[in-house]
């Protein structure tokens, strides 16, 4: 009999300790039920200030299977990802939410469909978002509208971070450089034969959502900038409409003049003419301002993660010795 595919799951905790154990008894009874293959669990504490990190390492000595990877802070969920998928040593990788939101029954269903179709990608896609608030549900669906309008390569709608990948994918994934990470623009952009499974999304296990709705606009910016420059290009249309009918109204004046004789009124419409081009310059500035601070931090070239430390059975000191854990660690001294 050949070796069975190892089967990686990717999942970032950000203070998520009241639901840490849920998470381990829910994926592991998921496990049970598929014995075909070996799994390994990359669990990612994103920083947590909480327990998270203390009942992971305890989880890893419990079970080999799961192996712990400590960030030196909070680097945000996108960092999270990429770490987990640079270390993870799978065949098959999926990413997955550690407040179970995306219920590990998944695990079982996405592995099925990527044994039933020759493909490289399967995604989930949300089919009901009832646990996520109305806000939310708004939101996305405005956010997924503006992003495919604007970007040439199309993200699917309702479908978040989990889904199954084949190695390949992975390692296209690893071979994008940048170093600020949109990661569903990245694996829209890498492609690959793709099917789609649906999913009730669940609601949390535990705890509270960490994505404010400061921290989503922002992170919608991100994806938006990352993948079009649409809005930086807008402008010079909006410059050119806006030239050209000034200049209409311009002559309008001229000849109004030239049959009608002076004419003073008008200091309402000079206002509301100078402030609304000097609003739409400042946006213009603003648009700027995004790219050209994302160019600028992209230019640093700082590494996307810094790891603190690796836990693993058996060893709960520095990178354990399958050399797999080397990448990115903090340097010393
Ligand atoms: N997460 C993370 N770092 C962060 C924020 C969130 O690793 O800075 C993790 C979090 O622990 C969870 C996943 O990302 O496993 C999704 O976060 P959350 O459930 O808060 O987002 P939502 O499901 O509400 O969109
Ligand atoms: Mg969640």
């Amino acid at each position: 009999m050949s070796t069975p595919l190892l089967v990686s799951i990717v999942c970032p905790f950000y203070n998520e300790e009241s639901g840490v154990t849920a998470f381990f008894d829910a994926v592991t009874q998921e496990f049970a039920q598929l014995e075909k293959y070996t799994f390994e669990v990359m669990c990612v504490d994103d920083g947590s200030k909480d327990g998270t990190l203390g009942q992971l390492i305890e989880i890893s000595l419990k079970d080999p299977r799961f192996k712990v990877v400590e960030f030196s802070r909070n680097f945000g969920k996108e960092a999270a990802l990429t770490a987990g998928l640079d270390l993870a040593a799978g065949d098959l990788i999926i990413p997955i939410d550690s407040d179970l939101q995306d219920p590990p029954s998944l695990i079982g269903r996405l592995i099925q469909a990527w044994e039933d179709h020759d493909v490289d990608v399967v995604l989930a896609k949300r089919s009901n978002r009832a646990s996520d608030t109305l806000g939310k549900r708004l939101s996305a669906s405005a956010f997924y509208d503006i992003y495919n309008a604007l970007a040439q390569i199309k993200i699917p709608t309702n479908v978040g971070d989990c889904r199954l990948m084949t190695r390949i994918v992975v390692d296209a994934l690893k071979l994008l450089p940048e170093k600020q990470r949109f990661m569903k623009g990245l694996f829209a952009w890498v492609g690959f034969k793709t099917v789609t499974i649906e999913y009730t999304r669940d609601p949390r296990s535990a705890g509270s959502s960490k994505f404010s709705g400061w921290k989503l606009w922002n992170f919608a910016l991100e994806g938006i900038t990352s993948f079009s420059s649409l809005p930086l290009r807008i402008w010079t249309y909006m410059g050119v409409t806006g030239a050209m009918i000034t200049a209409l109204y311009a002559l309008f004046i001229v000849i109004r003049t030239l049959i009608f004789g002076v004419d003073l009124p008008g200091y309402a419409s000079l206002l509301v003419a100078v402030l609304f081009l000097g609003s739409v310059q400042l946006i213009g500035i603003g648009v700027l301002g995004e790219y050209i601070g994302r160019t600028y931090m992209e230019s640093k070239r700082r590494p996307t993660y810094l790891i603190r430390k690796t836990y693993q059975q058996g060893d709960t000191k520095n990178s354990p010795g399958d050399g797999r854990f080397r990448l990115n660690t903090a340097p010393k001294g």
